[in-house]
């Protein structure tokens, strides 16, 4: 299937400064990423969060909390026609050096052995760095938004192992992005 995979924080909703989103009431949507959300959903995309959250191994946020932050965000996804089917978390601090976190791709790998995933026509959305440099070690076309540390990323690099980091698209937010993808997909 044609996939999209999104981060979550600073792409679906807001990153909150030096903070995690510890609780639902922390969660805000950015503007019009549900709608974005829909669009993706209704062109026939399959769309999968892969996000970091080392605030459960730094133990600030316990894993049955984010389990209800995320039923909660799937939950309003859908009763505005959107859906996502999957969810995939890092839990791991920096330190612990594991696979998943990005810019490591283990949590794209994990997805593609779990999901039919037709690599050609799959793209990840992301605000940062690192998400930028797993999509491209996965192999798919990576864009960056410029909501959330878009606007911190560094978008002149294009150098030696900073080439790895370079989007091939840059995009205001979430909504501009899913238009882009929608509006070249060949088979409209
Ligand atoms: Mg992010
Ligand atoms: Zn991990």
């Amino acid at each position: 299937m044609k996939t999209v995979f999104l981060d979550r924080d600073g792409v679906i909703n807001c990153n909150r400064e030096n903070d995690y989103v510890k609780s639902w009431s922390e969660f805000e949507f950015l503007p019009r990423s549900v709608e974005a959300i829909r669009l993706l959903t209704h062109a026939g995309y399959q769309l999968i969060v892969v996000t970091n959250q080392a605030c459960i191994n730094k133990r600030i946020l316990s894993p049955k909390t984010l389990n209800v932050i995320h039923r909660n965000m799937l939950a309003e996804i859908e009763d505005t026609g959107g859906r996502i089917r999957a969810v995939y978390y890092c839990p791991h601090r920096d330190d612990e050096n594991c696979m998943c976190r990005k810019p490591k791709p283990g949590m794209l790998l994990q997805a593609a052995s779990e999901h039919k995933i037709d690599i050609a026509s799959t793209y990840l959305i992301g605000d940062s760095n690192r998400d930028i440099q797993a999509g491209n070690e996965f192999g798919v076309c990576s864009l960056l938004v410029l909501t959330g540390n878009g606007y911190k990323s560094n978008l002149t690099a294009n150098t030696g192992a900073a080439s790895r980091m370079q989007p091939q698209g840059v995009f205001e937010n979430l909504h501009a992005a899913a238009e882009w993808i929608v509006s070249s997909s060949t088979d409209a």
